[in-house]
């Protein structure tokens, strides 16, 4: 079989890709070498703008299977019958390293699931951490510059990190995870997946839920200590690449038990703790865990960039029978992500293979970067309109969801609890796992001023007695 001439983007046969065209054999280079200027041009351009937080990422295809009945509390098609496959797509990252960190980092874990079901995409956008720092979209920006590297020095700043959090106790919860064994998960595959925010489920007859998601890892958990994290990376950079694609690649083909807990509207009115707020768990005790499907991952991308760089997750995809919430986190966030993907990907960028829904997809969205396929509108370029163009379905308005309240900026820690629920997760710890917490507390903490880290032992105080000396006897050990 011979090969394929090689051409220009034009489709024009390459003569020399060996040689660039020069005025004789010394130089200097002639401009009319078009196949010379364009190999230097794209390769000018193959970057696109890392992802601001999640930049370091993994990902695979997959399916959803449903394993257990649902339609009680949804009529989403994707939950229609027992047995029903889902093709899906997954991507776990970091969250504050840069495009090329090493993936043996203690912190947290993206979560991102995109199901492509015969009535839309429906994207979960979550962690390997049922809670957040933060429970107001307004202190993302703000958060994530003390994760980042310091504007002077270019370096992370742990003072910026415990400053922060230790001027927000509602990080509390989530940074106790982050310190804990699961800080720091061996591979993508020993992880739970949480979606993290409530949402809602209605079911066909215009009942709603609130919900929470969860994927319990069926490979178990496993995680490194910073010890053993450092000799992994000190090894190899993309560990959690390198075992997700190599067991995917081997048949190994990882899975999660998908499972909700489920709220009813009068439970949530009557809920002691704001069920909407993303620092919280609803406890399983109260809230138990409803399985209904299993996800496996089976298939590895053919080309990363295209597939998982250019996979754009958004909270905003959701389905009918799939709703949001009030949390504020999650309204921040419908609009962050997909206004995030227009910009670093393009503004047609859910008209990528990868983005782009597996059902029809009926928009009146006009021109702009990217714009590759020729919409069929004809004369229906506008809606309304006479000629047969695509319209609204009243009969998918969710029920109405009844809201009170005066407008105003309310103070999001007022009448909040920080401390409960994590002294409820410290008590979960046998005796090696909180001095293991201490002691990876301790060791982020060094170099803070010491007004810093007297602040937020107050609030490992407030949890237990046993976390603030803990914490402090790591310290003194150094
Ligand atoms: P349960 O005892 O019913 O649940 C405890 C949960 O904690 C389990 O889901 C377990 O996950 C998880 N867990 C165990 N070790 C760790 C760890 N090192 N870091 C994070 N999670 C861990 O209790 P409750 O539901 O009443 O919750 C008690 C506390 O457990 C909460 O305050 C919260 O901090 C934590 N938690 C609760 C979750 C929830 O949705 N209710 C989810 C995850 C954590 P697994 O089943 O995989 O072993």
């Amino acid at each position: 079989m011979s090969n394929p001439i090689l051409t220009t983007t034009g489709g024009a046969p390459v003569a020399d890709n060996q040689n660039s065209q020069t005025a004789g054999p010394r130089g200097p280079v002639l401009l009319q070498d078009y196949h010379l200027v364009e190999k230097l041009a794209h390769q000018n351009r193959e970057r696109i703008p890392e992802r601001v937080v999640h930049a370091k990422g993994s990902g695979a295809y997959g399916t959803l299977t449903i394993t257990g009945d649902i339609t009680r509390y949804s009529k989403a098609s994707v939950f229609a019958a027992v047995g029903k496959q889902t093709e899906m797509l997954a991507r776990f990252s970091t969250v504050a390293g840069e495009r090329g960190a090493a993936d043996a980092e203690r912190d947290v874990r993206g979560f991102a699931l995109k199901f492509y079901t015969d009535e839309g995409n429906w994207d979960l956008v979550g962690n390997n951490t049922p809670v957040f720092f933060i429970r107001d979209p307004l202190k993302f920006p703000d958060f994530i510059r003390t994760q980042k590297r310091h504007p002077r020095s270019n370096l992370r700043s742990p003072t910026a990190m415990w400053d922060f959090w230790s001027l927000s106790p509602e990080s509390l919860h989530q940074v106790t995870i982050l310190f804990s064994d699961r800080g720091l998960p061996q591979g993508h595959r020993f992880m739970n997946g949480y979606g993290s925010h409530t949402y809602s489920m209605l079911n066909a007859a215009g009942e709603r839920h609130w919900v929470k998601f969860h994927f319990k890892t069926l490979q178990g958990h496993r995680h490194w200590t910073n010890a053993e994290g450092n000799a992994v990376i000190a090894g190899d950079r993309e560990s959690a690449q390198r075992d997700l694609y190599g067991a995917i690649e081997g048949g190994d083909f990882p899975r999660w038990r998908a499972c909700i807990q489920v709220m009813t509207e009068a439970q949530a009115a009557a809920c002691g703790f704001n069920p909407f707020d993303l620092t919280k768990v609803w406890p399983h005790g109260d809230y138990p865990l409803i399985e209904f499907g299993v996800i496996e991952l089976n298939r590895n991308p053919a080309h990363y960039f295209a597939e998982i760089e250019q996979a754009a997750f958004s909270p905003s995809n959701i389905v009918p029978g799939v709703g949001f919430s009030p949390d504020k986190m999650l309204q921040g966030r419908i609009f962050a992500y997909a206004d995030a993907h227009r910009y670093r990907v393009g503004t047609h960028y859910e008209a990528l293979p990868v983005n782009r829904p597996r059902c029809p997809v009926h928009t009146y969205h006009a021109d702009g970067a990217m714009r590759f396929d020729a919409p069929q509108g004809g004369d229906a370029y506008y809606e309304p309109n006479s000629f047969g163009g695509p319209v609204q379905d009243p009969a998918r308005a969710e029920p109405p969801l009844s809201l009170s309240g005066d407008a105003a900026a309310y103070d999001h820690r007022a009448g909040n609890d920080d401390y409960g629920q994590v002294a409820a997760l410290y008590r979960l710890f046998d005796d090696a796992q909180r001095a293991r917490l201490h002691a990876n507390v301790a060791a982020a903490m060094q170099g803070v001023p010491e007004a810093i880290v007297t602040r937020q032992l107050g609030h490992f105080a407030r949890v237990d007695a046993r976390y603030a000396e803990g914490v402090r006897a790591a310290l003194a050990a150094g």
